[in-house]
């Protein structure tokens, strides 16, 4: 095996033998088909990555399919989001397709079906169907209604389409094997009722193909060379292929599915419907809420396209089902915010600081640099005067040596400013701390080039002016289940597993120039973590979300368990 090679996951193998037994590359394309029955997941995001991803690999167009067939769940504001999220995440697609502008030639095809004697008008009730399918052990019962004349099947399909019956009155259904081990095989459903509106064709339909019967022959009609999917469709490729059987033009490329593993992460659920129910029941806010592991959540949240590609990226394509640790996802979105984003001073939890030799209203405005991490962001000025606020954690009484923060008759050094001395304390009279005095070396300046600039003193802190800070509000999140995977639980049901304290909203002081800031930029808090300006924030009210943390606490929380 060649360098290169080794490098191939199992999906790119299957396309490196392809073409090496003959396929042309000018006729590979991809697709990613999603329902839009809700907003992305991260799970969507894996599987984008793959087909875009193999897009770019082999340079094929990549369709963007939205597999509508079930206008009872499907609406148009999930087909806007999904195309907002693929894009978002930095994907072209060649063409968008929707299942539906396939729903006559689908007609066309079934009736050919029934003109074969491929497909037939059942007539019975789910429930006998169901029970006449046999179990994978005991071979199915045939229906009455299979050996309905062609005649009869054209006629009763015809005004199935007419909406002469009700739901459920009759569908139509493949005629292959009521014997078949694989129980997919068993008559499966091509047809069913829906007296429903469709988001694109409204009432046109009254008669819906199912998923088997639309999603092989989408792909064929759309060329699709290698088609996809979660391993849950193993057993359903046998299918997939009977049905291509029926229509395929071997001058043509026929398309193939495969499978690969789902991915999971922890802490989370990833399938709509259940996503759907955390905003339906108020759990969350919204689709987009920062908690969601939608790729809209994620956005809003701050999480970058290049860090959820990058994560994508790491957990590769896998064949076995397994569960990746949300706290990789966050390694990502930590390592890209750390290279492009700008440290600026935000105090959380704030006590005031009074210089005391610092004379009353005088203020002057620091340097500081924008980006240590990227020489080109250049720097601004903060400013600085003799009321300042740090955070209440950063300031003991009294403290051993080991504590490098502000102690009284300690000494720490104000990022980019001056190094201050504690000398006393105010206290309520619960005895909490309301108030320190300070005093500051007056020639220590940062950067200014003097000897006391340049002496060392063990702590460093964030801080801000007191009159120069704007007041605002800050969203923390912690994970949004307790549980490492809250849905598979047999006698549980996810919903239980909701961690009641996912978010707390706090007010904190943060330094004049985020004043300018706009909605979705982000930013390190020093020593904080990763904070953007979330959607609900105005210039009147600033509203930041943690984005995540400087550290891994997750993970020193578990260590010690
Ligand atoms: P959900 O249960 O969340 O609706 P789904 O598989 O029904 O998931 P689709 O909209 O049908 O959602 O999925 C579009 C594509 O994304 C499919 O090819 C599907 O296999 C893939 N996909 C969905 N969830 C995951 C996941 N967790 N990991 C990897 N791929 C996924
Ligand atoms: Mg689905």
């Amino acid at each position: 095996m060649s360098e290169g090679e080794k490098s191939l996951n199992f999906i790119e193998h299957i396309i490196e033998e392809d073409l090496k037994n003959g396929f042309s590359k000018e006729d590979l394309r991809f697709r990613f088909p999603p329902e839009p029955n809700g907003y992305l997941h991260i799970g969507h995001a894996s599987s984008i990555c793959l087909n875009f991803g193999l897009g770019l690999r082999y340079n094929a167009p990549v369709n963007l399919r939205f597999d509508d067939t079930n206008p009872a769940k499907e609406e148009q504001e999930y087909v806007d989001a999904i195309k907002k999220d693929v894009a978002w995440l930095g994907y072209k697609w060649d063409h968008e397709c929707f299942a539906s502008d396939y729903f006559q030639k689908l007609y066309d095809w079934a009736i050919f079906l029934i003109r074969e004697g491929k497909a037939y008008v059942d007539s019975q009730s789910s429930d006998l169907m169901a029970e006449q399918k046999g179990t994978p052990t005991t071979v199915g019962v045939a229906s009455p209604f299979r050996d309905r004349s062609v005649e009869e099947n054209l006629d009763l399909f015809n005004r199935m389409k007419n909406g002469e019956f009700k739901e459920g009155e009759h569908v139509l259904r493949a005629k292959i094997d009521m014997a078949s081990s694989n129980m997919l095989m068993r008559d499966p459903l091509m047809y069913r009722i829906l007296h429903k509106a469709h988001h694109r064709t409204n009432t046109d339909w009254c008669i819906y193909p199912m998923y088997d019967w639309t999603h092989g022959e989408s792909d064929y009609l759309e060329q699709v060379s290698h088609s996809f999917c979660t391993l849950e469709f193993a057993m359903h490729r046998e299918l997939y292929d009977w049905f291509l059987d029926q229509v395929y033009d071997t001058k043509k490329t026929r398309p193939k599915q495969r499978e690969f593993a789902r991915r999971n992460l922890s802490h989370t659920i990833v399938s709509k419907r259940k996503l759907l129910k955390l905003v339906q029941e108020g759990v969350v806010t919204s689709w987009d809420d920062p908690r969601m592991p939608t790729i809209s959540g994620m956005r809003r949240r701050g999480f970058t396209p290049e860090s959820i590609r990058n994560f994508a990226d790491t957990i590769g394509i896998a064949k076995r089902d397994n569960l990746i640790d949300v706290s990789l996802l966050e390694f990502h979105v930590r390592e890209h915010l750390n290279k492009i984003t700008t440290r600026v001073m935000g105090v959380l939890d704030p006590v005031k600081v009074v210089i005391t030799n610092y004379p009353e209203g005088q203020e002057e405005w620091l340097e500081i640099e924008n980006n240590p991490e990227d020489t080109e962001s250049g720097s601004r000025e903060i400013p600085f005067s003799r009321e300042i606020y740090i955070e209440k954690a950063d300031f003991k009484e009294e403290a051993n040596k080991k504590f490098f923060r502000l102690k009284l008759g300690g000494e720490v050094r104000l990022k980019g400013g001056y190094i201050i001395k504690a000398e006393s304390c105010t206290k309520d009279t619960d005895g909490n701390i309301t108030e320190i005095q300070c005093t500051y070396d007056t020639k220590s300046k940062s950067g200014s080039g003097t000897e006391e600039s340049l002496r060392k003193v063990k702590g460093t802190l964030h801080w801000v002016s007191v009159t120069h800070a704007i007041e605002s509000e800050i969203r923390l999140y912690d994970r949004l289940f307790t549980d490492e995977s809250p849905d598979t639980h047999k006698d549980k049901d996810f919903m239980e597993f909701i961690n009641p304290d996912s978010l707390e909203v706090i007010k904190g002081f943060v330094e004049p120039s985020l004043k300018e800031a706009k909605v979705g930029d982000g930013f390190q808090f020093q020593r904080m973590g990763y904070f953007n300006i979330d959607t609900d924030s105005t210039p009147e009210n600033l509203v930041f979300n943690k984005t995540v943390g400087l550290r891994d606490s997750w993970a020193k929380i578990a260590e010690k368990k």
